[in-house]
């Protein structure tokens, strides 16, 4: 399974770097994970568009959808010329409805729409998707990939082995089942949108680089990538404090990343 950084800014996008957009491949499959601002310039580095199997929005805001205004008129040229037979699918949870509805009248005609709840369990070519709804203002959903080596079951039960994990905990502040379903994560991709000295902006649905950190060490976590920090903000710093607080290996995320597990 490999993880490629497209994009990490919270909120806006910084210098030559866009909002949060990730890439998850797995046996020749390719799943586009968000789609913030400059995401779809930059995938064409490592797939072409044709070749994304399916998309997961893990929240409405728009720094983690805005792409798929212009993703949309590239699957449209790609259905007319021939190169992309059926419908892209699509994951997004169904709230807030205003915005909903709006992608989806915009989309409608490209895209293949499906619901997240935390019922939805999807099971990809020998990989396992889950999710689990997170402390955020709007209907935000963090996303657990569990690929197998060997995978003899077309389900959720049966004969699978050599598992790697990758959580993305999309935006949240910290709450203590988010470590659970994080748990034995090789990769955990955790939001980290603030630093210490914004505590008391904590209410907001997002966490500090600490809390990250803290949330690593109790999934226990192999490596911890932090992203969606604000862009004019120190990364030194974060990194800095998340140290406190999870004792292996941190990565500040940045775009091009490739990290193969
Ligand atoms: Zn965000
Ligand atoms: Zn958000």
């Amino acid at each position: 399974m490999k993880l490629t950084i497209l994009g990490t800014s919270a909120a806006y996008s910084g210098k030559n770097e866009g909002c949060p957009s990730y890439l998850i491949s797995s046996k020749g499959k390719h799943y586009l994970l968000d789609a913030g601002p400059g995401c779809v310039s930059l995938l064409q580095n490592y797939i072409r568009i044709t070749d994304i199997n399916a998309i997961f929005l893990s929240h409405l805001h728009a720094d983690h959808v805005s792409d798929i205004y212009t993703l949309r008129y590239a699957v449209y040229i790609a259905q007319h010329e021939g190169l992309m037979q059926q419908h892209m699918p699509i994951y997004m949870p169904k709230s807030p409805r205003k915005t909903y509805r709006f992608i989806k009248e915009t989309i409608k005609k490209e895209f293949t729409i499906t619901e997240i709840t935390e019922k939805l369990k999807l099971h990809l070519n020998g990989m396992d998707v889950s999710f689990k709804k997170t402390v955020h203002p709007v209907n935000t959903f963090a996303v657990r990939f569990e690929a197998f080596e060997n995978d003899s079951s077309d389900g959720f039960s049966g004969n699978k082995t050599g598992e790697k994990t990758i959580v993305y905990t999309s935006d949240t502040g910290f709450f203590e089942e988010l470590s659970s379903f994080s748990s034995g994560s090789h990769i955990l991709l955790a939001e980290a949108t603030f630093q210490n000295s914004d505590k008391k902006l904590e209410n907001l649905g997002h966490m500090t680089a600490e809390q990250a950190g803290e949330l690593a060490t109790k999934a226990g976590a192999e490596k911890l990538i932090l992203t969606h920090i604000i862009p004019p903000y120190d990364k030194n710093i974060s990194l800095k404090e998340a140290k406190r607080s999870f004792a292996k290996d941190i990565v500040i995320a940045e775009r091009g990343q490739e990290f193969t597990l």
